[in-house]
């Protein structure tokens, strides 16, 4: 498996931000102000905190105060080098072809005027995956319907059947969400300072089926107008200059029914989209907590893969349906962060690398850590809900108030002594009630 540390991460910084207007008539867009620190600072946090260390900046309007300010990123313990667009407007394909000679045999693209708080190891183990099946690119892409701006993707359950930004189709539904993977050889095909937009290379990647998809579910943002500087400054002050308080949830037996999977004849969680079934209640729930301005994480183990009964690119199917389907009821989901490992091998283990000893599996609290280091949380104010003892364990070391769905008699109760959870909840919607009522 591709570590984030292994791979190269090219981002298109050359843009001249006309639609910015004075903006960006001192400054490239990049460095645009938002609440204080230059945007693409965001961004390089979010990349930096997955492990990214290997960056190449491609550079053309006021490269001098990009260098300037970025340096050889040792400051942040990242190694930045540099390429020059050069005085031809060469395109973003362009662009890229002219940086090859610093480029690796597979590299991370995107764009430096963009937020993308997505997965990025699923990103890592989707190319993968993809590559070993003959695919050449990845493409990340999010369920539009025209939202945004121009959907430009068909997708079929799993696949992209088409990648098209010039001829809008009814059935696209999907867009291009900005966060890419391309082997360096599909650049190579093109002559040395050829304008060329990165889109020619997406679209007939798409046609020949060679483009793995990677299903998102969460917004981006970018700062191409006034407007949307505005948006993602206020985004900005709300997750990172504020504290709100959260509720982190648990998944099976929570949000979504245990189930009996007949390939494994077992009582589980579900192993195919096929078998996942919301509970009652558990939109509404979700939509709940975030009317009253909790943020919502989902915290969960799931080790079918590490023990063979599915593979990790179905689980990560399964939580991109639910999160879709949720998002489709109005209930959005702030994060959803998995464990997907199991500590001791199994004669069934297929997907090796996922066994470990690691410090996010339940009752370890490491995906409540993750989030409060992606977060600015008000933890004294938040909750932990779940059905396991493992999911108050977890929550109670770092301090949550603990929910637990359930029916343990309260003599019971007692005599778990510190593993007793502070309230006990029916399901997700009692569960809601308990926190409105404590605020
Ligand atoms: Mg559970």
């Amino acid at each position: 498996m591709r570590r984030p540390a292994d791979v190269q991460v090219v981002v298109l910084m050359g843009g001249l931000g006309t639609r910015l207007g004075g903006i960006t008539k001192q400054c490239p867009k990049s460095l645009v102000d938002v609440c204080g620190r230059p945007f693409f600072d965001y961004q390089l946090d979010l990349l930096t905190a997955w492990g990214f260390k290997k960056f190449v900046f491609l550079i053309g309007y006021r490269s001098d105060m990009i260098e300037e300010y970025f340096g050889d990123g040792s400051s942040r313990g990242i190694l930045i080098k540099y390429s020059q667009d050069g005085e031809k407007l060469l395109g973003t394909g362009g662009a890229v072809r002219r940086a090859l000679p610093l480029l690796e045999d597979d590299f991370l693209l995107i764009y430096g005027d963009s937020f993308m708080d997505i997965d990025y190891a699923e990103t890592l183990y989707r190319y993968e995956a993809g590559k070993a099946a003959g695919n050449r690119a990845l493409m990340t892409v999010l369920c539009n319907n025209n939202r945004f701006d121009k959907s430009n993707v068909i997708m079929d359950g799993q696949k992209i059947v088409l990648y098209d930004k010039h001829d809008p189709k009814p059935e696209m539904n999907y867009i291009d969400y900005g966060v890419c993977m391309y082997e360096r050889s599909l650049f190579e095909e093109f002559a040395e300072d050829e304008t060329f937009d990165i889109s020619v290379i997406q679209h007939e990647l798409s046609v020949k089926g060679q483009l793995t998809p990677q299903i998102v579910t969460k917004r981006f943002y970018e700062i191409g107008s006034p407007a949307s500087l505005a948006e993602f400054s206020e985004y900005v002050t709300r997750r990172f200059n504020e504290a709100h308080p959260a509720v982190f949830v648990d998944r099976d037996g929570v949000i979504n029914e245990i189930v009996w999977n007949d390939d494994i004849e077992q009582l589980d969680s579900p192993m195919k989209i096929s078998r996942f079934k919301f509970l009652p209640h558990a939109a509404d729930a979700i939509r709940e907590f975030a009317q009253k301005g909790y943020y919502v994480f989902v915290v969960t183990n799931q080790p079918g893969a590490a023990k063979g009964k599915t593979t990790l690119s179905t689980l990560y199917d399964i939580n991109t349906y639910m999160l879709e389907m949720l998002s489709k009821e109005g209930a959005n989901v702030d994060d959803l962060f998995m464990c997907p490992h199991y500590p001791n091998e199994l004669p069934t283990t297929k997907e090796h690398f996922l066994i470990r000893k690691c410090d996010c599996r339940k009752p370890s609290p490491g995906l409540i850590y993750r989030a409060m280091r992606k977060y600015n949380i008000d933890m004294s104010r938040s909750y932990m809900i779940g059905d396991s003892c493992t999911d108050v364990q977890a929550g109670a070391a770092v301090g949550l108030s603990t929910i637990f769905i359930g029916d343990i008699k309260c003599d019971l109760c007692k005599k778990l002594g510190d593993l007793a959870p502070d309230m006990i909840a029916r399901d997700i919607a009692e569960a809601a009630q308990l926190v409105s009522d404590n605020g």
